[in-house]
This record gives structure tokens, C-alpha cells and sequence, in this order.
């Protein structure tokens, strides 16, 4: 990455807001009668330079997520990753799974058994098992990537027939809408999770509900996720390069 120089108002705002969405977590969670404990924050660093993404390291922030294989590999080496969890949440190719195996804690994005099938490829080749959430497209939106809920049940016990690979939950993006539609959609997800969990099928042991962005990480969290995502609440609004 190019050589520049951090801006110091951006950094403040930056820790700002990570204390103040990290407080709200922490009430919302107590607000739905969870622990705070019980909800973790994850900092969406998708286009964010590390010069801003390491002070909120620094204060203890402990799970990032990107979006793309490239710019976490390229990135990785500036961040202050001691003790971070680092999750994998954008839509992977199949050609990249070889390059991110074994190189973050979680993919968040399987959504189909051929990308299952090639990160348990992978993952046998290291001779390690790697953590997955199947990524469910709740507003069956074409625009979006995740299987539709129809399709869930089916995809996780094709998945279940794996090694090396280990289903530990689901994540979905809602579609944008208002307050109300949205929790609707993160209920659907919520009580998919129920049912499933209570199935206990080999290799999926559904523990992580990852659901709530910038816009909607409260409700998210009255509807039971328990990883939200946030990305531009904390780092401002995402430039593009
Ligand atoms: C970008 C992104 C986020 C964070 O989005 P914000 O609205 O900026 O908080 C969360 N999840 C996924 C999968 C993303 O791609």
C-alpha cells in the first residue's frame, strides 16, 4: 500500500466511534436480557488503510473481517493481529479458496456445496479443519450471494458428509428496509438456527448467528446475532479504490 500520512482527526473519530458502537452492542444485548459478553463486535476493515484499522486494535477490538482475499493477504502484515480473530466475510471464488485456507479463523461466505467441497480440499491438504457460517440470502435478492432458506437444510447436510470442514453457524446480509422488515428477516434467520441446531448433525455445530451491519446491528441483536458486523459506523463512510 502507498505510502501516506494518517489523517489524526480521523483517527480520533475512528476510536470514537468504535467506544460508541461497542457501548451499544454491549446495551442492546443487555436491552434483548443477554450478557454483553454474549455479542461480539466484529470491525468490518474492508477499504480501511491499517494506519485506522490498528488504533481500534490497539484498544482491544479482537475480530476483523474483510471482504476480499487480496486486500486481507496484502494488508495483513501492517495490522496489530496479536490475539485477533480474523474472519473472512465477502463472497469467495472458488479459484481463491487454495490462498485463504488456514490464513483467517472463519469464512462466513460458503454458500454453495462446490465451495464447501474445495475449502474441505483445501483444508485436508494442510491437514487442518476450517470453521465456516453458511451465508444465507434471506430476501432472495439476485443481486445478493447466500442460499436461499429453502435450500439451507439440504446444502448443511451435503456439508455434513465432509471432512475437514466444520459448519459453525449462519450469517446473512437483509435486504435494505425499514425497522420493522428487518428484524422480520433476522427472525427467519434466528429460528432456522433453532431448528437446525436441534437436529445435531455430524460436523454442524451451530454456535454463531452473524447478523447486523452499521445500519441495523440493535436489531440484529433483539433477534439473537451474535457476531454483528460493522464496518462504516466505526471507520466512516467506505472510499473505493
Ligand atoms: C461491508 C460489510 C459489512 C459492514 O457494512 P457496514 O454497513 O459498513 O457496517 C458487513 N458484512 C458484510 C458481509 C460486508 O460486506
Amino acid at each position: 500500500m502507498a505510502e501516506f500520512t494518517p489523517d489524526k482527526e480521523r483517527i480520533a473519530a475512528t476510536i470514537d466511534n468504535y467506544k460508541r458502537v461497542k457501548a451499544q452492542v454491549a446495551e442492546a444485548a443487555i436491552k434483548a436480557g443477554r450478557s454483553e459478553n454474549d455479542v461480539r463486535l466484529m470491525c468490518v476493515t474492508k477499504t480501511v488503510e491499517p494506519a485506522y484499522i490498528n488504533p481500534v486494535l490497539d484498544l482491544g477490538a479482537d475480530l476483523i473481517g474483510e471482504n476480499r482475499v487480496q486486500e486481507y493477504l496484502a494488508k495483513r502484515e501492517a495490522l496489530h493481529l496479536d490475539g485477533v480473530e480474523r474472519h473472512l466475510i465477502g463472497h469467495l471464488q472458488t479459484n481463491k479458496v487454495r490462498q485463504i485456507v488456514g490464513e483467517v479463523d472463519m469464512i462466513e461466505s460458503v454458500d454453495s456445496l462446490k465451495l464447501a467441497t474445495e475449502i474441505a480440499k483445501q483444508s485436508a491438504k494442510r491437514d487442518i479443519v476450517s470453521d465456516v457460517l453458511v451465508e444465507v440470502n434471506v430476501g432472495k435478492e439476485e443481486s445478493k450471494s447466500g442460499i436461499y432458506i429453502d435450500g439451507l437444510e439440504e446444502l448443511l447436510y451435503q456439508i455434513s458428509e465432509l471432512e475437514n470442514i466444520r459448519v459453525r453457524g449462519l450469517m446473512t446480509i437483509p435486504p435494505i428496509c425499514d425497522e420493522n422488515e428487518v428484524r422480520q428477516y433476522f427472525a427467519v434467520l434466528r429460528q432456522a438456527f433453532a431448528d437446525i441446531r436441534s437436529k445435531k448433525i455430524e460436523h454442524i455445530d451451530m454456535q454463531i448467528l452473524s447478523m447486523g451491519m452499521s445500519g441495523d446491528y440493535e436489531a440484529a441483536v433483539l433477534e439473537g446475532s451474535n457476531i454483528v458486523r460493522v464496518g462504516s459506523a466505526i471507520f466512516g463512510a467506505r472510499k473505493y479504490f
